[in-house]
């Protein structure tokens, strides 16, 4: 079969289409055909190295498709279901993948494998931080950075659909115009706008800031946060932040500050079909709309990555095996 794989750690040139030996099921795992694989920013940290991991390796952490073989004890799922994944092993970037059984759940028949593959990790994403890392509700104000991108729109439709005031912080005027249409209330331009003092003056101050982009960002998003208010970092688009001492946080008013994950968040099987069928819910309301993501073939992988760094894309990119 076909499969993305890096010998070493760089640009998205050491991204190559190898073939390599179709994967056997071990006991509890299926094998899934994939119909679309999903592009996420984790993907690029693995390729350039910033999160380790052992190489060669292949690159990928979500997929869609359908189950065409299954272990001993698979109870789950069986030979044609529809399924999909958003957690490691790494090597989604591929025609078919091996995972165990409690890392997957059922499609829905009304989500295609391309709307899946666009939103199953993003979406579960947007699920955790919304619902469980700070719960949003009516009246809250907050702020969510990368607001046109895959996670972005649809925390921002999420946090729309809880009530929430939305402040968007996005990289230019046309994806400003964007998180607009999906329910914005304000939007901020990063690079151009002083984003902390934007928020004191539309809000007062922000109960949170979801912040994704990391370095570039990090400051002003705590500064833009209310006493008690809660920071919560979780990505590094533009960076890894810098370390901070605890005395910043009650300088700005006995602030909370989590480093959340996913994994952590979907870690046992119960958690997950939690996650998912929160997300599936939402999606199912119309309150999230998944917009049709942007297709690649999977041996343009790294074109799908440039894109993505480039800062190019809006909504979800899938690769089309
Ligand atoms: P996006 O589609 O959001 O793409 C990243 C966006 O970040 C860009 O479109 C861009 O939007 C913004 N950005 C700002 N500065 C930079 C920069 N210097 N270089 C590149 N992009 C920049 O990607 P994803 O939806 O896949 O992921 C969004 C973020 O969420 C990522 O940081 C990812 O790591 C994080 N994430 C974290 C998870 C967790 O569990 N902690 C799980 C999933 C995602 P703009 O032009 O509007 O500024």
């Amino acid at each position: 079969m076909k499969a993305i794989r890096i010998e070493r750690n760089g640009g998205p040139e050491v991204m190559a289409l190898s073939e390599t030996p179709t994967p056997e099921v071990g006991p509890g795992q299926v094998r899934v055909r994939h119909r679309a694989i999903g592009v996420n920013f984790i993907d690029v940290y693995h390729r350039t190295g910033l999160y380790k991991t052992p190489l060669p390796s292949g690159l990928g952490l979500e997929a869609a498709g359908v189950v065409e073989a299954v272990g001993a004890n698979v109870t789950r799922f069986k030979q044609g279901d529809r399924i999909a994944y958003a957690s490691g092993p790494i090597g989604a970037y591929a025609e078919t993948y091996v995972v165990n059984e409690a890392q997957a759940v059922a499609l829905p028949a009304a989500i295609s494998f391309d709307i899946a593959a666009a939103s199953l990790l993003k979406g579960m994403t947007a699920r955790f931080l919304l619902r469980k890392t700070f719960r949003v509700e009516r009246g809250h104000v907050v702020v969510i950075h990368a607001a046109a991108g895959g996670v972005g729109q649809i925390a921002v439709q999420w946090a729309k659909h809880l009530g929430a005031t939305v402040i968007a912080v996005v990289g230019s005027d046309a994806k400003a115009a964007l998180a607009k249409e999906l329910g914005a209330d304000h939007t901020i331009i990063n690079g151009r706008d002083d984003i902390a003092k934007r928020v004191r003056e539309i809000s007062g101050g922000a109960h949170v800031v979801y912040d994704s982009v990391g370095k570039d960002t990090f400051d002003a998003s705590l500064d833009s946060l209310r006493p008690l208010g809660m920071m919560v970092s979780f990505g590094n688009a533009s960076g890894p932040p810098a370390a901070i001492a605890p005395s910043a946080l009650a300088q700005r008013g006995s602030l909370f500050l989590t480093r959340p994950t996913l994994f952590d968040y979907i870690a046992t099987v119960e958690q997950l079909d939690e996650t998912a069928a929160d997300l599936f819910d939402v999606t199912a309301q119309r309150a999230v709309k998944i917009a049709p993501p942007a297709r690649y073939p999977l041996a343009d992988a790294a074109q799908a990555h440039r894109d993505l760094e480039a800062r190019k894309t809006t909504g979800s990119l899938v690769l089309a095996p």
